[in-house]
């Protein structure tokens, strides 16, 4: 069963390399003409991993390539997947299988609604990757992809194909509760350090500020049914910023670069949850405005 894999960013070049490395089957899934050509003049992707490089001539694809596709790895950023979704769907198969990377939530629900009949399994990953050149990816951070379906607590015949491939992974059957906690994580920690163009560490000189979030986020987690992923979250929190003292956070690497943030996936979706919910979180509200207002003033989507 070929694994055809929608995007070849960091994350799908750091599953595509080593799943192809163990032998598996592996179609790229490119834009258009152009990209392809691209990928084919850079000879292939390449995949820099304790400083040494490996190119690999991955077979690819463009999205309106005919051949249908049963196994497709989503590996686009949370605004792109449902489009993505929709420019592939004629080419899934009945019994099409998808597993969907997207941080945050809101888009992989929005993807599982979109196709009722196939099976979507949710990801959440700790791993870290990142492109440095054109189809060259650098594997970053050593971690975890966390993988479970709400709908069907049965996990797939092919987890051992990622073991073979040595992506470390582990099935889950409370995904939701997962999500719903690195949501938080992300919340309490990331907008933060955009605000405060800081380092992760340096928001122990923000203490006050991080607790009061670390409340209402727990407020909300419980008012979402996710009563394990509100418990001990200012801990979890505390101990991240401490364990990730000297790093930027994603969020503030996307706006120091000049990229699209996730943000509607991420303060955004809490910020809707909570509303939806009709709770009261002035906090959350304040930051989630003071971050649009700070993406606008650099040119950057506020959603
Ligand atoms: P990325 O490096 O930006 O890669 C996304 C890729 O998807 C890009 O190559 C993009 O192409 C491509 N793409 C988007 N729409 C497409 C379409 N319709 N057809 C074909 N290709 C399309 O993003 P990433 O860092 O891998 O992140 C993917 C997701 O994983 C995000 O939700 C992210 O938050 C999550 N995640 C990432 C990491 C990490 O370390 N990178 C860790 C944990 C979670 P273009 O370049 O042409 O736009």
């Amino acid at each position: 069963m070929t694994w055809h894999i929608l995007g070849a960013g960091s994350l799908g070049s750091l599953w595509a390399v080593r799943l192809a490395r163990a032998s598996l089957p592996v179609t790229l899934l490119l834009r258009n003409a152009e990209q392809l050509a691209a990928y084919r003049a850079a000879g292939g992707l390449a995949l820099v991993e304790n400083g040494a490089e490996q190119r690999l001539a991955i077979p690819a694809q463009t999205l309106d390539d005919p051949a249908p596709i049963q196994r497709l790895l989503l590996a686009c950023k949370a605004y792109d997947a449902l489009g993505a979704v929709q420019a592939i769907a004629p080419r899934l198969t009945p019994d099409a299988e998808l597993i969907l990377l997207q941080n945050g939530l809101g888009s992989q629900q929005q993807v599982t609604e979109r196709l009722p009949h196939a099976r979507c399994i949710l990801a959440s990953s700790t791993e870290g990757a990142y492109r440095d050149g054109p189809f060259r990816v650098v594997f970053a951070g050593r971690g975890l992809t966390w993988l479970g379906d709400p709908r069907a607590p049965t996990p797939p015949q092919w987890l051992g194909e990622l073991s073979r491939a040595g992506i470390p992974h582990e099935w889950s059957e409370r995904i939701d509760s997962r999500l719903w906690r690195k949501l938080a994580l992300n919340c309490a920690i990331n907008p933060l350090t955009v605000l405060h163009d800081c380092r992760n560490g340096e928001l122990q000189a923000h203490g006050d500020e991080v607790a009061a979030l670390c409340a209402e986020l727990a407020e909300l987690l419980h008012a979402c049914d996710q009563d394990d992923a509100a418990s001990g979250l200012l801990d979890e929190v505390q101990r991240v910023i401490h364990a990730t003292a000297a790093n930027s956070s994603s969020m503030r690497q996307d706006v120091a670069a000049g990229r699209r943030t996730e943000i509607g996936y991420l303060l955004g979706h809490a910020c809707a949850e909570g509303a939806r919910r009709g709770l009261r979180l002035p906090r959350l509200t304040a930051l989630l405005q003071a971050l649009r207002a700070h993406l606008r003033a650099r040119g950057l989507p506020d959603t």
